[in-house]
């Protein structure tokens, strides 16, 4: 040990012979800038050139083989261009040779030289169309390895880099230092680092370069969850947030005031966050629930917890259809107990606004509703001590460090209705504890799914009049049109006016983003109170919008919304005692947008839904956006390392519970990776 080992992420590219200035430039593009850097510019695969018996190989394939000329070559030219041929004796075969504009290896082709050869191969015309040929005893370099297939481009070859990288690892491959643990690479018989290095750019066989990538993919995985882990255990460390103290039977009094009995998964998420929020460190936990499990009401005693303590909470929804409709569920719940809360929305006016701000930093205001506007710069608080979002949004870090700017350390609960796959949870949500909602309250009829094609939307206009007649209410939901708002509008509108043909006796109402927040909320408020019959809306009822007496749910031309928009969807209904249906309408052109008809109408659990919606679009495309928290890993797969993520978060979390690991020299390497990650700005690991 000295302090005077040369790093490789301080050593510039350029440093490697064979890197010019330009070549420097264009590497720079890729974000490659150290020797580090370029070693650990994996490949994604390897192109085989092992030598293998023709008659193994089938129709179509590229392989490498070996044989003997057996003819001289024929050139053809046409064009400008050139096919060359020769008949090969390939083991017991006798093939065709095909190069195309390769005709200047002609003199190299003599009868009876042995050559080896990668190629396609076409069975039925026993022909091989030559990609690279290479003469034995020659120097010849490719035949019988495994060659990487690095992502290249701009005026970076293949070969170059290839080449390139070849020369970083005889220059400087001896440098690449362990970063894991020696006992966590004695416990999963892990490749040392530098060796996987080594192999995964060029493996001896393919067994030892997958070895060498799990090697990699593990400690990439480690590395991550360690930091999830390590700030959540951080956290906790920390002990800087409210302790809260309101008592028990205080709580149990409120929550039995409600207007149901909690279920047991309501009833045990309580505790789990009660628990948190007595604690003196700051919760940040997770409640994830099918749609329509009842998530608002395991909030709203939350929220009752940190009043009774003598402190304030702020509710976040998405649009301002929730936050309204939150508001008039937490006003009815508090009004009798004396808590007064306050909607803060970008809809207010000036002086509502002001008289908000001021209710809250002089603390008459216990509970604020509001979109995320709610955080701004400008809003104080007399002692905020738990914040909970709901639907979707993920309460950042940044969001987090705005708040501790003013000095406030809240309890955070994020509340989610899209079910996450177990690798995904852990991986996106990593750093929070979570609790579930598995199960939906009780008397609740599970909600039928019918898929109809278009031809039968006569039927499906009977069936909204039959429930209306039964004294239901239904949602007709319009198809998005993603390219132009403007487009969008005009397809409610025109689907509205359809609808009102088809039910002039009955009130059908019109929802859509375009309006102002006031009018949404008149239309909203209009739907719940039953004013309206039908009510036909864009996608802004998706999340969260709770009208327990609506039973249907119809969406058109279905196939063009994504699973958990579609499950999102059909949790509008179900929310009463009624027994609920879902009719989707759609002649789907894709096999994709057929599978997610047949899911939909298969099942109406939401945890189902959301794993097969993962098996059908792949980790990536899960969350739609780039928002989601998910990192892009370079070497592990999330669809095919399931596994190994696991073992990482394991021993992640292991590492993390030790005093150990927060002192001792030998893990102040991991600890330094650690403290240059954003999560970490401003914190001090100890
Ligand atoms: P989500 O989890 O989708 O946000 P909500 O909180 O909106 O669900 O609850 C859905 C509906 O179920 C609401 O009308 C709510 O009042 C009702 N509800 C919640 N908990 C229970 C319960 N334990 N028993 C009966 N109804 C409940
Ligand atoms: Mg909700």
């Amino acid at each position: 040990m000295n302090g005077m080992t040369i790093r490789l992420d301080q050593i510039p590219v350029r440093q490697i012979k064979g890197v010019s200035a330009r070549k420097e430039e264009e590497l720079h593009a890729f974000g490659i800038r150290t020797a580090a850097d370029l070693l650990e510019y994996f490949p994604f695969r390897y192109e085989d050139y092992r030598v293998r018996e023709l008659e193994e190989v089938g129709d179509g394939e590229r392989a490498t083989i070996q044989g003997k000329i057996a003819t001289p070559p024929v050139v053809q030219r046409y064009g400008g261009k050139t096919r060359m041929f020769c008949r090969v004796a390939a083991g017991r075969m006798l093939i065709t040779a095909v190069w195309f504009n390769r005709h200047f290896l002609q003199d190299r082709l003599t009868p009876g030289r042995d050559i080896t050869l990668t190629g396609k191969w076409d069975r039925n015309r026993r022909q091989l169309t030559v990609a690279e040929s290479e003469f034995p005893g020659s120097g010849a370099a490719k035949t019988g390895t495994l060659q990487p297939v690095y992502s290249v481009g701009g005026g970076i070859t293949q070969g170059w880099m290839r080449k390139t990288i070849a020369q970083a690892l005889q220059q400087y491959g001896h440098l690449v230092p362990e970063v894991l643990p020696h006992e966590l690479i004695e416990r999963h018989g892990l490749m040392p680092r530098r060796e996987a290095v080594m192999r995964i750019h060029a493996p001896g066989s393919a067994e030892e370069g997958e070895a060498a990538r799990r090697r990699m993919a593990y400690e990439e995985l480690f590395l991550f969850q360690l930091k999830l882990q390590a700030y959540r255990a951080h956290t906790r460390r920390k002990r800087d947030g409210v302790a809260h103290t309101a008592d028990g039977a205080s709580i149990r009094a409120f929550a039995a005031g409600l207007p149901f009995e909690l279920t047991d998964g309501q009833k045990k998420a309580v505790n789990e966050i009660l628990h948190d929020m007595r604690q003196p460190y700051c919760m940040n936990r997770l409640l994830q629930g099918d749609v329509g499990s009842g998530k608002t009401a395991v909030a709203a005693i939350a929220l009752y917890a940190a009043v009774k303590s003598g402190h304030q909470g702020a509710l976040m929804a998405p649009t301002e259809i929730l936050a309204e409709q939150h508001m008039r569920t937490l006003e009815k719940w508090f009004a009798p107990h004396g808590i007064q809360v306050a909607l803060l929305t970008g809809s207010l006016t000036e002086r509502q606004r002001r008289d908000v701000l001021a209710g809250l930093q002089m603390g008459m205001i216990d509970v604020v509703v509001g979109t995320h506007a709610l955080i701004q710069e400008d809003v104080h608080f007399r002692s905020l001590s738990l914040v909970v979002t709901d639907e979707q949004h993920r309460f950042g870090v940044g969001q987090r460090s705005i708040l501790r700017r003013k000095g406030i350390h809240p309890d955070v609960l994020t509340m989610t209705a899209t079910p996450i796959p177990r690798t995904l949870a852990i991986t996106a949500f990593g750093d929070m504890d979570v609790s579930t909602l598995r199960e939906r309250p009780k008397g609740r009829v599970p909600i039928k799914t019918y898929w109809v094609r278009h031809d039968k939307l006569d039927r499906v206009l009977g069936f909204i009049r039959r429930e209306v007649a039964a004294g239901r209410q239904a949602y007709v939901i319009c198809p998005l049109i993603e390219e132009s708002d403007k487009l969008d509008v005009q397809n409610v509108i025109d689907l509205h006016q359809q609808m009102q043909q088809a039910f002039p006796d009955l009130a059908v109402g019109l929802l859509h983003g375009r309006l102002t927040a006031a009018e949404k909320d008149a239309v909203m408020r209009g739907f719940a109170s039953g004013g309206a019959h039908v009510l036909v809306a864009t996608t802004v009822v998706e999340v969260g919008v709770d009208v327990p007496n609506a039973t249907l749910m119809v969406v058109m031309d279905a196939d063009r919304f994504g699973l958990s928009q579609l499950h999102q969807l059909r949790g509008r209904v179900g929310r009463g005692s009624h027994a609920s249906y879902c009719v989707l309408i759609a002649d789907p052109k894709s096999e994709a947008g057929l599978e997610r008809m047949r899911i939909m109408t298969e099942t109406d659990d939401g945890f189902e839904v959301s794993r097969r919606d993962l098996e059908l679009r792949g980790p990536g495309d899960f969350f739609g956006t780039k928002q989601s928290g998910l990192p892009d890993f370079k070497v592990a797969d999330l669809s095919s390392d399931f596994a190994l993520l696991e073992t990482a978060r394991d021993d992640a979390a292991e590492f993390v519970s030790r005093e150990a690991f927060w002192r001792d020299p030998a893990c102040a390497r991991l600890r330094e990776m650690l403290m240059r990650d954003p999560i970490f700005q401003g914190e001090q690991l100890d």
